[in-house]
């Protein structure tokens, strides 16, 4: 990390932002946005470290990667508690999903940069012998959302710096303190000073990173319409960009679909972190001999979450992330006037504080409605029936974006054509939610491009060099100095 950009120094503006605990509204820390010359410092320093990091030996990096991975382990309660504090998630879900998995991430990175390979060596032009490198890209600029702090910085921080880059990261302005934690452990563990770089700040900061010339890859995750603006601030100096943005996901129940299975799935799904995730359940398709029964059963199950306070081991869902996140939810559901609410809708009576609203299903909105075609990123779930397979695929496939969606089915064949047809990133047969390190996530569409996790991810933050050689090692005209004549 270059802890210069987190102490030396003040925003030029002077903007110090307090961050909020968005369960109590209470402040729990102060926070200034990196000025336009401290993101400039942090990149200039990410710079300078690039020979250094670039130039080690990937058994080199992963050693000092894995001991990063074994330091967070060690830290991992305190990071749970902070990212519950920070994001208002439910403790638990911090502590046994979040971290964990990011850890995993970690280590996955650090062991699979040992075995990147530039692809097959061989003779393709007579003369010639050819062979592939695959090189780190340079400086990343690598921007995070709040959903998921820790996980996402890691997402993006691990295959960036396990293929040999050094990096600068943005967290959101609303959720740093982790990503913060996670970098002074990175220095603990030995990764020399410049490699992982922390600037903390909103807009005006994400826009001096992405647009900085020094920068050679972009590397976002958010809302679409950042990311779209993301592109055009990294297109004047034609970084690379990889995007991974927002997400509509479809759940589709067939008729013969293990009613009690889908009905757990539809409430994870659509609930996980208070519906605050990119591939949370949100457009619930139930073949419609099945409709009135799922809907009543997921109806009763959600009815029966707990929501409240975090730090509660009981608790399934906690608050939205911000008072103006909050109001956004409860626009969609205002302007949704024909949609019926058969559960929630409104803010839980027994909380004073915090961004709290209930788990909540509609149904009876129109395909073409904003609550069935934009992202809400609150726990909202809309219920809207189908008749048969294809018009479950259309209605699915109806939307701009193409993160993630499930099939619900016991029929094999049925499922796999279904997953077959559906434009998602990733499709779950029987499931919602699940991912895992060595498989890569990201969407199609206007869910963005590229992929985190997985050797793809790698494959992202490297670059392909082919290098040739002349192998007859005598004097002579190649063929394609013929096409000039003796002139040449
Ligand atoms: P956001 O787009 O508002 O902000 C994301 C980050 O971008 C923040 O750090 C923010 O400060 C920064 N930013 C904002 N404007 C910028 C600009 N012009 N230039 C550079 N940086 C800028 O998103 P959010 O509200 O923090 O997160 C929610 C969104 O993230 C949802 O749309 C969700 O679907 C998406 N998301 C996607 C994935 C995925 O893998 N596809 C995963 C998690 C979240």
């Amino acid at each position: 990390m270059g802890p210069q950009t987190l102490t030396k120094g003040r925003p030029a503006a002077g903007a110090v932002r307090e961050i909020l605990n968005p369960a109590t509204e209470e402040p729990i820390a102060r926070m200034p946005d990196a000025s336009v010359a401290e993101v400039d410092a942090a990149i200039r320093a990410a710079a300078k470290a690039f020979p250094v990091w670039s130039g080690k030996t990937p058994g080199e990096r992963s050693a000092l990667l894995m001991r990063w991975a074994g330091l967070l382990e060690s830290h991992a309660a305190d990071l749970a508690q902070a990212e519950s504090r920070n994001t208002g998630k439910p403790l638990k879900l911090a502590r046994d999903g979040d971290i964990p998995f990011a850890i995993d991430n970690l280590r996955f990175f650090a062991g699979a940069c040992r075995v990147v390979e530039g692809g097959a060596a061989g003779e393709y032009a007579a003369g010639y012998a050819s062979f592939l490198r695959r090189e780190p890209v340079g400086v990343c600029a690598l921007v995070a959302p709040w959903n998921y702090p820790l996980m996402m910085a890691i997402w993006k921080l691990a295959p960036a710096l396990a293929a040999g880059n050094t990096a600068v990261i943005k967290p959101s302005e609303l959720t740093p303190l982790t990503t913060i934690t996670a970098a002074k452990l990175a220095l603990e563990a030995g990764i020399p000073e410049g490699v992982l770089n922390v600037v903390t700040g909103a807009e005006e900061t994400g826009k001096a990173l992405t647009s900085h010339p020094e920068v050679r890859l972009v590397s976002f995750t958010g809302d679409t319409e950042t990311g779209k603006k993301i592109m055009s601030q990294a297109s004047s100096t034609v970084k690379r960009v990889v995007m991974e943005l927002g997400g509509k996901a479809p759940f589709v129940v067939f008729e013969d679909a293990d009613l009690e299975a889908a009905v757990q799935g539809a409430v994870v799904g659509a609930f996980v972190n208070c519906g605050q995730d990119c591939t949370a359940a949100t457009r619930f398709y139930v073949e419609e001999p099945l409709f009135k029964r799922f809907t009543q059963a997921f109806v009763d199950a959600a009815s029966k979450l707990r929501v409240g306070d975090p730090a509660q081991g009981s608790t399934d869902m906690g608050p939205l992330i911000s008072a103006e996140q909050r109001e956004r939810v409860e626009g969609f559901l205002k302007r949704a006037s024909k949609a019926r609410v058969l559960l929630g809708g409104k803010r839980p009576k027994d909380f004073k504080r915090g961004y709290f609203i209930e788990p909540t299903i509609v149904s009876g909105a129109a395909q073409s409605s904003e609550i069935v075609q934009k992202e809400i990123f609150g726990p909202v779930a809309c219920l809207l029936p189908f008749k048969g397979e294809e018009e479950a695929v259309r209605l699915a496939n109806d939307v701009a974006y193409g993160l993630a969606g499930s099939v619900w089915t016991r029929d094999a064949a049925r499922g796999l054509r279904t997953a077959n047809a559906l434009r998602f990133g990733t499709v779950w047969l029987n499931d919602h939610l699940p991912l895992a390190s060595e498989m890569p996530h990201g969407g199609f569409k206007e869910s963005g491009f590229g992929k985190d996790m997985s050797k793809y991810a790698l494959e992202e933050c490297t670059v392909v060099k082919h290098v040739m050689i002349e192998t007859t090692g005598v004097v002579r005209k190649p063929w394609h100095y013929t096409v000039y004549g003796d002139a040449a």
